[in-house]
């Protein structure tokens, strides 16, 4: 039986004092989708450094994409690519999609503690996609996949390196993201779990969970409304 919830209880969140998010689709939600564009960066840049037809480059960024946790994994790994130049090319996007969003900056602001964006794009992503969303001056720092040394979550060693860098009590900590598999570490090593999901569908996934077994166990709580859920806690 599950016991995700989908309204956050306060209680549960009163020992808290580092307030982890991951970037996109979780900082905003995921109709808006940013990452159409970043996607489509990644194919053309697959089909020009491997002088592929789009379709074939597709299929081969969304193998390195599953075989390596992201396609920038994979193209290091296959090709020896520059990370910093395909972060460049990749995150080349139009933002004005995204609006400042104030009851969210202020939500964030109210919450005890610090506030970390831990992600697996840039610094410069994060900062452009924050700032345009008027949250960034709520956040004490920005982990990326540089930070990382390119090697994205869910993987344990770039948790690890960033609950250490940041010396997060990880029992007194909460994370925020909209792919489940990276919440399995936070939840392994104490932290509350909080899953983004697309609008109107949070009651439906817990449902099919409940439906299912074990599908759920490391995930705290499903919510489609972000600021809404952060309003409730202070
Ligand atoms: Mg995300």
């Amino acid at each position: 039986m599950s016991q995700t919830k989908t309204l956050s209880e306060p209680t549960d969140f009163s020992d808290i004092r580092d307030w982890v998010f991951d970037l996109d689709n979780t900082l905003y939600p995921h109709h808006v989708d940013l990452f159409a564009q970043i996607d489509k960066n990644m194919t053309a840049y697959v089909s020009a450094l491997l002088q592929m037809e789009r379709e074939d480059a597709r299929k081969l960024q969304k193998q390195y994409y599953l075989e390596h946790g992201t396609t920038l994994q994979g193209l290091m790994i296959h090709h020896g690519i520059d990370p910093n130049d395909f972060l460049e090319k990749a995150h080349a996007i139009d933002y004005s999609a995204l609006t400042p969003q104030p009851e969210l900056a202020a939500a964030i602001k109210a919450l005890p503690g610090r506030k970390f964006i831990f992600t697996n794009g840039s610094v410069k992503h994060a900062e452009a996609t924050a700032g345009a969303l008027g949250i960034l001056d709520n956040f004490d720092g920005i982990f990326d996949i540089v930070a990382a040394d390119f090697v994205p979550k869910p993987a344990g060693s770039t948790y690890d390196k960033f609950m250490s860098l940041n010396r997060v009590d990880t029992k007194r900590a909460a994370m925020f993201e909209d792919l489940p598999r990276n919440l399995t570490v936070p939840k392994a090593l104490g932290m509350k779990t909080v899953l983004l999901v697309p609008r109107n569908l949070e009651t439906a996934i817990v449902e099919w969970w409940e439906r299912t077994t074990g599908e759920d166990d490391h995930i705290d709580y499903v919510t489609d409304d972000l600021t809404t859920f952060l309003k409730a806690l202070v």
